[in-house]
């Protein structure tokens, strides 16, 4: 909170202490232009806010000497203006742009549009955050019929000219001119072009296209653009430049830029810059080359150069995966001074950035240049290995891999494998690259439609694409795994699949997949839409059927016991890192965990206690449903007693159970909460059957069943409600879990059970509900001759609680949040049924989140935090925690750190993650100290 305030006081002149020296001429005119050249640089890499990712990392690598073409980069703060403004600039902004053209033109020695040497540049955007192939690029800009001509003389190489002139029309006619594939045309306007001048040129790649071939493609491209238009192509560079800057603040807006930064909560008013940037050519012949590079194996992290390139080509040409790239080893043979150019430069990138960056790298005519670099998009895995290989080769410390390695990531660790056995005898289709490590099955679907709308049916779906743009984002969200025939490492495909997490195979070339049949073809093999299929994003192979999953490494080792740890560096490396989590966080983590075996996994996993032990399946499991239905359908106090004395010793076994191994842990149990008509059958099928069962008329259980029938069960006769009415069931679970204590006690383990009532809104409501547990406490101890403590608290969850949090901590020694209720009460909505609106509730930003999966800190936690200064004006020291589904949510953690509760309770898988997530918590605060 006191950040931004800071910043706005020193930035205020008066108040510093020392005048400040910024020249004085510049005070009154804003900088709207940073540029960048011959190692000078008016940015750097600090400055991604104002000059976007790609221009504070084009300055920075200025700064250092690397080889980066000049340019300049215009600022966000422009985008913002242009939106605010009715897509009108900022009126400096034109004379900054020329100035800085200039500079360019002189340090290069070309000029736009010049008849001897003209400049090209390209114009690309670039947020503060990268988002891939969500906005628009546009190389060559400068070229025009003149100056395409001049280019041909020059360079001798008239294809190379004509094919950079046809290149720039067709990004221009589509991203500035808005010349697009129009509703119901299944192919780019100008693939098709290109297609049909292909064919009669008798011409299979690209690059088989001659120069006059490529002279007439630019023809078609301009009667194409003015057909579609009514306009011609501007060829005064000066206009294009500026319809280029324009669309691409314009795309900061488009659908799919929208959606992405929707998917990664990126906020809508941070706005692109748009770099200008001279061109280098990687298509003029076989001495050039683009490619792409990650200084470490992004899906792995394992410590290779990593990246492709293709000989002759240009910008997206290897991402797009037009042709098959090369690994960027076989660079060695084919340029062998850019290679070695370029490791130099991966090692001076990751000393001086200190983490795996993801770099683009031109060679024109055997000279390279870099054109961005970032840190590296990578999976769960690739950020835990490389960041703790960081800590081993002395790059970062381990509280900065703390900080670095997402919480989230540590699920990826932990998610199921594919089964051994279960490979060994799956027919195997393909294989590809491992681009997204993981096991997943489930139905093949050919489009991102298909996917969005099986699996809102609740079905798991294996996407597979011949290869992927970002219209399919929607669909690779929906899906468990994505598969591609076509593609390398660093195609749209895998470069989504790194960073959402999600099992990819990519370029499975053996597979050929028809979208109009919907069929996926493996030699004699044909798979259907709907037919099962399974990838394995590890190893990088497809299997025909459903495969089955076996346990992670991790898992294996902490939970089955089945893996040797020596023999698992994933595990190890977890290890490490969650030893160094616990030395830092001060945040407690406990589990839920309703049965033995749950909370053996949950100490596993370093859960230090129970947060929330459920006990309704205590009453649902087996046999003791029917004691439990006999309980409910009892007419008098007597027969309910008789009933209750059947499942008082099943509880106390589950305790007795839950209690050895927990092995004196902290245990919170919450006593009955459903309503009760969920123990009961619905159908008179069934209530026949447990008519006959029971010895009951049926008629008595049709009766009972009317009876407890409510209109809103969630709103009803539950929690601490059902308490109240029937005392006795309160007094049989507190009996059951004091016996229990008892007993364990007597085998050496000490516990201090801490007994929880759900739903209390009123103090009586609670004290009566503490009054029994005290009462049969006592008698326990008297009746066993032992003695033991026990807290009594309550489970905050509706709003009243919050309000009278001082009355009740006067008896209340504890406070759980169950965080699910309580958003639903606070909120009004339902979580079961709020799936129908929240989509369009977060799409128009209603809500940042879903409210069921990160805390609604501006009113849940507002109603948290009060508790907890009510609370503690009548008890200083009340332990207060939280155990709803938002004890596992990265966000979460840190919002409860920080309001200072003593403990975050989750399901088991989660529990590494809110331990991470509780160290980089209480990093955060210790930074701002
Ligand atoms: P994105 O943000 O989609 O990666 P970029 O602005 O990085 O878009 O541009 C895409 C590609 O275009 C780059 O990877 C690079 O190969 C090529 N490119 C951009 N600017 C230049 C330039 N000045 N010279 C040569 N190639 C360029
Ligand atoms: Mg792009
Ligand atoms: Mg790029």
């Amino acid at each position: 909170m006191s950040k931004p305030l800071k910043k706005k006081i020193a930035k205020k002149p008066g108040l510093r202490a020392t005048p400040s020296v910024a020249a004085p001429v510049t005070q009154k005119t804003v900088r709207y232009v940073y540029s960048f050249s011959d190692g000078k640089a008016d940015g750097n890499g600090s400055m991604k806010p104002l000059l976007g990712g790609k221009g504070a990392g084009l300055h920075e690598m200025t700064r250092i000497g690397l080889p980066v073409p000049p340019g300049f980069t215009i600022t966000t703060e422009v985008c913002s203006y242009f939106y605010a403004n009715k897509k009108q600039y900022p009126s400096e902004l034109a004379a900054q742009v020329a100035a800085a053209l200039a500079k360019v033109e002189k340090s290069v020695g070309k000029k736009f549009g010049d008849r001897k040497n003209p400049l090209l540049v390209s114009v690309r955007s670039g947020a503060r955050d990268s988002m891939p192939g969500m906005m628009d690029t546009i190389l060559n800009l400068g070229m025009n019929d003149e100056v395409v001509e001049i280019v041909a003389k020059k360079t001798r190489n008239p294809r190379f000219a004509w094919d950079s002139y046809r290149r720039f029309l067709q990004t221009y006619g589509d991203v500035v001119m808005g010349v697009q594939k129009k509703v119901g045309e299944d192919h780019d306007p100008f693939e098709t072009v290109i297609d049909e001048v292909k064919r009669s040129a008798n011409a299979e790649k690209d690059t088989d296209l001659s120069a006059n071939d490529l002279k007439t493609l630019v023809e078609r491209f301009k009667r194409l653009i003015r057909g579609r238009t009514g306009r011609d192509f501007p060829q005064d560079p000066k206009d294009q430049l500026w319809g280029a800057i324009g669309a691409v603040f314009g795309s900061w807006n488009n659908d799919r830029a929208i959606v992405y930064r929707r998917k990664y909560g990126i906020p809508h008013d941070w706005g692109t810059a748009v770099n200008v940037q001279t061109m280098v050519f990687g298509n003029r012949g076989d001495t050039s080359a683009t490619g792409v590079a990650f200084t470490r194996d992004p899906a792995t992290g394992e410590k290779v150069f990593y990246g492709e390139y293709l000989i002759n080509a240009q910008g997206e040409d290897v991402v797009a995966g037009v042709r098959t790239p090369h690994p960027v080893a076989q660079l060695a043979e084919e340029m062998p001074r850019a290679h070695k150019e370029l490791l130099q430069v991966r090692s001076l990138l990751e000393k001086h950035f200190r983490d795996m960056q993801d770099l683009e790298f031109t060679v024109e005519d055997n000279k390279l240049y870099i054109l961005q670099t970032r840190n590296g998009k990578r999976t769960g895995f690739a950020a835990v290995r490389i960041a703790m290989d960081m800590v081993a080769e002395n790059l970062i410390t381990k509280e900065e891999a703390i900080r670095r390695i997402p919480a989230d990531s540590l699920s990826h660790l932990l998610a199921p494998i594919f089964d051994r056995e279960s490979v060994r005898k799956a027919t195997k289709i393909a294989t590809g690259l491992a681009a997204g490590p993981g096991a997943a099955s489930g139905r093949l679907v050919f489009s991102a439609k298909e996917a969005v709308e099986l699996a809102q049916k609740g079905e798991k779906v294996i996407l597979a694409r011949i290869e992927t743009s970002p219209e399919d984002l929607r669909g690779m969200i929906a899906a468990q795994g994505i598969l591609t025939a076509r593609g390398g490492v660093s195609s749209h495909a895998a470069l989504v699949a790194r960073q959402m997490g999600k099992v990819c195979v990519c370029g499975a070339s053996a597979l050929r997949i028809d979208y109009a049949a919907q069929t996926l073809m493996a030699g004699k093999l044909t798979l259907r839409q709907g037919d099962y299929i399974s990838i394995d994003g590890t190893a990088g192979e497809v299997y025909a059927g459903e495969v089955k999953t076996a346990a992670s490494e991790v898992v294996q080792v902490l939970v089955e016991k089945k893996l040797n740890p020596k023999q698992s560096k994933v595990y190890q490396e977890f290890a490490s890192l969650m030893n160094w989590a616990d030395q830092v966080r001060t945040l407690e983590v406990r589990a839920n965990a309703d049965l033995p075996d749950q909370a053996a996994t949950a100490i596993a996993f370093g859960a230090t206690g129970i947060g929330l032990c459920r006990t309704e399946h205590m009453f649902f499991e087996g046999d003791r449903i029917d004691p439990m239905r006999e309980m409910i359908l009892a007419e008098t106090l007597e027969e309910r007693k008789v009933a209750l004395a059947k499942l008082l010793p099943l509880q106390r076994g589950d305790f007795v159970g839950i209690f050895r191994a927990m092995k004196g842990l902290p245990t919170t149990i919450r006593f009955l909460d459903p309503p009760l008509h969920e123990f009961l059958p619905n159908t008179e099928v069934q209530q026949r059957d447990l008519a006959k069962k029971l010895n009951v008329p049926f008629e008595r259980i049709e009766h009972r069943v009317e009876e407890l029938r409510e209109f809103n069960p969630m709103l009803g006769l539950r929690g601490c409600r059902l308490g109240i009415a029937y005392p006795e069931v309160t007094e049989m679970q507190a009996r059951a879990i004091f016996e229990a204590v008892a007993e364990v006690q007597k085998s050496g383990i000490k516990m201090k059970p801490e007994i929880m009532i759900p739903l209390v809104g009123f103090y009586k409501e609670m004290g009566l509900q503490f009054e029994i547990v005290h009462r049969v406490a006592k008698e326990v101890a008297k009746e066993q001759n032992v003695k033991f403590k026990y807290l009594v608290g309550i489970m905050l969850e509706i709003p009243r609680a919050a309000m009278v949090a001082d009355e009740l901590a006067k008896d209340a020694e504890f406070f759980s949040f169950g965080t699910n209720d309580l958003t639903q009460t606070t909120l009004g909505m339902s979580r079961d049924d709020s799936g129908g609106f929240l989509p369009q509730y977060q799409e128009l930003e209603i809500l940042a989140n879903n409210p069921f999966a990160t805390i609604d800190q501006q009113g849940v936690g507002k109603l948290m935090e009060i508790s907890r200064d009510q609370a503690r004006k009548t008890r200083p020291d009340i332990e207060l925690g939280i155990c709803g589904e938002h004890g596992g949510d990265p966000e979460s953690v840190k919002f409860c750190h920080r309001i200072g509760l003593n403990y975050v309770s989750c399901s088991p898988f989660r529990i590494p993650v809110a331990r991470l997530a509780a160290a980089q918590a209480a990093l955060a605060e210790k930074k701002v100290a």
